[in-house]
């Protein structure tokens, strides 16, 4: 049977106390069949499609881990704001579940992060604080750490590239999901690195289950690049949940390339993806044509939606 087919999910249908917090995870794994045609048949490659969660990207996860963890240690209470720096989707991720568990939500982020994503977390009724675009995420980062110095009693501050409930959530989650998706055949797992707990958490546990799973790290192949949502390491602030050890391989993708590929999906596989996707697949191909065999999951963090005013998709003719 093939594996997805396999596919698991959560009993949504079953009345009970769950709100919008329990359609997160257990995304599907889908196979790349047409763009992988001129690989070895005994290589198949898939991507795990994170905007199947409710918020429409994998940053669901770490936010509900980190809310609900913070929730259980007493440090997120009903009169604290939740505050963080975001280059959108963790955002949308706050804003979703703040409203949900009624919290007030606190956003800093770039001016120039694209206006669909700062329309959707107003809709969710949070706040946003617009920092210089220049800076990229590290300028959101240094404002947050401003903001809660100044009045530390007021917030919380998930501080999700320093929050270890950021990478457990793809431990305790994507991890196992991809295991039990390829019943055990993973070779090979590609993620791109923004705060890096995709790549951690996930490739911490498939490591466990099976040390010869490769781990690639997907970055931008240049310190400007349109790749929204991944950091381009040499030159920004080093996550501190990062472990240089853990990845085996680091793929450089270019811009061109991701959007590039982003239409080849749309157009031969009917997957509409956003950017950073693309780059994974983009990093997936070259692992697979580079193999006989093997099995090869890419992360797909959100889908083409997010950025359907792109210049990617501004196209001649
Ligand atoms: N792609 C997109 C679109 C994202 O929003 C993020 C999160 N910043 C990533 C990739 C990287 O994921 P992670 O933070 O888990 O490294």
């Amino acid at each position: 049977m093939s594996v997805c087919a396999e596919v698991r999910r959560p009993p949504h249908t079953v009345a009970g106390e769950g709100g919008i917090e329990q359609l997160i995870g257990n995304t599907p794994l889908i196979r790349l069949r047409r763009v992988s045609r001129h690989l070895s048949p005994a290589v198949e490659i898939y991507i795990k499609a994170e905007w199947f969660n409710p918020g429409g990207s994998v940053k669901d996860r770490p936010a509900w881990n980190m809310i609900r963890t913070a929730e259980e240690q007493g440090l997120l209470t009903s009169d604290k704001v939740i505050i963080d720096a975001t280059s959108g989707n963790t955002g949308i991720a706050y804003a979703m579940i703040g409203a949900a568990r009624g919290y007030r939500v606190q956003l800093c982020l770039p001016a120039n992060a694209n206006a669909e994503r700062k329309r959707m977390l107003r809709a969710f009724g949070a706040e946003l604080i617009l920092t210089d675009p220049r800076e990229q995420t590290d300028g959101a980062i240094r404002k947050v750490q401003e903001l809660v110095a100044a009045d530390p009693d007021r917030y919380f501050y998930p501080d999700q590239y320093n929050n270890p409930a950021n990478w457990q959530a793809h431990y305790y989650g994507t991890g196992i999901e991809i295991w039990q998706q390829t019943e055990g055949r993973v070779t090979h797992f590609v993620a791109g690195m923004g705060t890096t707990g995709t790549l951690m958490g996930t490739g911490r546990r498939l490591k466990e289950y099976n040390p010869h799973v490769r781990l690639i790290a997907v970055q931008p192949d240049s310190p400007f690049h349109g790749l929204e949502g991944l950091k381009h390491l040499e030159t920004a602030i080093v996550p501190g949940i990062y472990d240089p050890t853990l990845p085996d391989e680091i793929a450089e993708i270019s811009t061109e390339s991701a959007h590039a590929m982003a239409r080849l999906l749309a157009r031969e596989e009917g997957l509409f993806v956003g950017i950073s996707a693309a780059a994974a697949v983009c990093a997936a191909m070259k692992v697979a044509e580079s193999i006989s065999s093997g099995v090869v999951v890419a992360i797909a963090p959100d889908g083409g939606s997010r950025y359907i005013t792109d210049p990617l998709w501004e196209e001649e003719g």
